[in-house]
C-alpha cells in the first residue's frame, strides 16, 4: 500500500467533509431531503460565482457545460469568436466547429496570454458575432487570462461573453456580474473540491433571451431542461458540492484565493530554487497550476510516471504539443503547502533519477519561505 498525493489541477483532493456528505442513504431527487440540499447550494453558489444569474447543473464533466454553452446560444452558421492559447481554448473551437458555426479563431501560441485589445479588434473586423468564447485559467499552460479586460472589450460591441472557468472558479478572483460575463462554465472537480461528474453554468438574462432563438439541436444539454431539473441531477455530487461550498465560504472566498496565490508562489520558488525553468508565468496571477519545463534531454512523461511510482505523487504532464516537455503541479482546492512540498520533493527525486542536474535539498525550504511571505507588502 502506498499513500497517494494528488497534485493535479483536476481532479483535486476531496475533503473528508465532502466525502461524508456523499455517504448517506440514497435520496430521491424530488423528495424533501434533496430539495433542502439543492435549495441551500443554489442559494450559496451565487456568492462563489459572484453573480445574481441563474446557476444550472449538468451531470457531466466540465466539457458538457461547455458544449451546452455553444448549443444553447448559437444556430448553425452563426459567427463566434474563440480566443485561445492552449489545449482548453482549442476545445471551444472544436465544439463550435462540431455545431457547424463559423469560427473566427484568434489563436495564440500555447503559454501566451490572450490580448484583450486584439479580441476587440478581431470583433470589429469580423462583424456580427454571436458570442465570444475564452478560457479564464488555461490549465494546460498555467496562464490565467485577464478576463475582466476581455469583458471590457466585448462590452462595447455585440456578442455575449462566455468564459470557461472550469479550473478558475473558486481558485482565483472571477466577478461574473461586476465584469459583465454572460455565461460562466465550471466543473465540480477542480477548485470546488468535489469529485468529477458535475458541471455548472451561470446564465445571464441576456443569454437566456438569446437561447430561446438558438436553433442548434439539443436535448439533454438544453438549458431549460437543466433549469427545471427535467432529468435526474447528479444527486450525490450536489450533496458533496453543498459541503464543499460550505467549507469554501466558511474560510471566505478571498482567503481561499489568497491561499492559492501563496501556493503558486511556493511552487514557483521551489522549482526555481532547484534550477528549473518555469513554463507558466512567474506571476501571482498564475495561482492555479504551475507548469515547469523539463530539462533538455529528459523525458517529461517518464518524470511524471516516476513521481507517481517512486513517491506516490500524482502530478500532471503536458497536454497536446506540450506532452513530455512540462510537469504541472496543481495547487487549487483542498491543497496545502505540504502537498506542494511533497510534489517538489518527488519531482526533485524523479529528475535526479533521470540524470538531470538539479540543486538538491533546497526547493522545499524555498517553497516554505515563499509561502510564508506576507501577501500584501
Ligand atoms: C479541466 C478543464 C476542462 C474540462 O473539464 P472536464 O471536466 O475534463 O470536461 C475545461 N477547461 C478547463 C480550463 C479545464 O481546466
Amino acid at each position: 500500500m502506498q499513500k497517494r498525493y494528488l497534485v493535479t489541477p483536476g481532479p483535486t483532493p476531496v475533503p473528508p467533509e465532502v466525502w461524508r456528505a456523499m455517504s448517506g442513504p440514497m435520496v430521491h431527487h424530488r423528495g424533501p431531503d434533496f430539495q433542502e440540499v439543492l435549495g441551500r447550494v443554489l442559494a450559496r453558489l451565487p456568492a462563489v460565482f459572484q453573480t445574481e444569474n441563474d446557476i444550472l447543473f449538468f451531470a457531466s464533466s466540465g466539457t458538457g457545460a461547455m458544449e451546452a454553452a455553444v448549443a444553447n446560444l448559437c444556430s448553425p452558421g452563426d459567427r463566434v469568436l474563440v480566443a485561445s492559447a492552449g489545449y482548453f481554448g482549442e476545445r471551444w473551437a472544436a465544439i463550435a466547429s462540431a455545431y457547424r458555426l463559423e469560427v473566427e479563431h484568434l489563436r495564440y501560441r500555447w503559454g501566451e496570454l490572450l490580448q484583450p485589445d486584439e479580441v476587440g479588434e478581431r470583433l470589429d473586423a469580423a462583424g456580427d458575432t454571436r458570442a465570444v468564447y475564452v478560457t479564464h485559467s488555461e490549465t494546460s499552460t498555467g496562464v490565467v487570462n485577464d478576463v475582466q479586460a476581455i469583458a471590457e472589450q466585448v462590452a462595447g460591441r455585440d456578442g455575449l461573453l462566455v468564459v470557461d472557468a472550469v479550473s478558475s472558479l473558486g481558485a482565483v478572483p472571477l466577478e461574473t456580474d461586476a465584469w459583465g460575463i454572460d455565461v460562466v462554465v465550471s466543473g465540480s472537480q477542480k477548485a470546488l473540491m468535489t469529485p468529477p461528474g458535475l458541471a455548472l453554468c451561470s446564465v445571464s438574462a441576456r443569454a437566456w433571451e438569446l437561447s430561446t432563438a438558438a436553433l442548434s439541436p439539443r436535448y439533454a444539454l438544453d438549458w431549460g431542461r437543466a433549469k427545471s431539473l427535467a432529468q435526474t441531477p447528479a444527486v450525490t455530487l450536489v450533496q458533496g458540492l453543498d459541503a464543499a461550498v460550505d467549507l469554501l465560504l466558511a474560510r471566505g472566498l478571498r482567503a481561499h484565493h489568497e491561499h492559492h496565490l501563496r501556493l503558486g508562489r511556493a511552487a514557483r520558488a521551489g522549482a526555481k530554487a532547484m534550477g528549473l525553468e518555469l513554463f507558466s508565468p512567474d506571476d501571482d496571477r498564475s495561482a492555479v497550476v504551475t507548469a515547469i519545463r523539463v530539462p533538455e534531454g529528459i523525458d517529461g512523461v517518464a518524470v511524471v510516471r516516476a513521481m507517481r511510482d517512486r513517491s506516490g505523487v500524482t502530478a500532471a504532464g503536458g497536454q497536446g504539443e506540450l506532452k513530455g516537455r512540462i510537469v504541472r503541479i496543481g495547487h487549487i482546492g483542498y491543497v496545502d503547502v505540504w502537498d506542494v512540498v511533497a510534489a517538489l520533493a518527488a519531482l526533485e527525486l524523479a529528475l535526479v533519477a533521470a540524470g538531470a542536474e538539479v540543486e538538491r535539498g533546497i526547493a522545499t525550504a524555498a517553497a516554505l519561505d515563499a509561502f510564508n511571505e506576507a501577501v500584501h507588502a
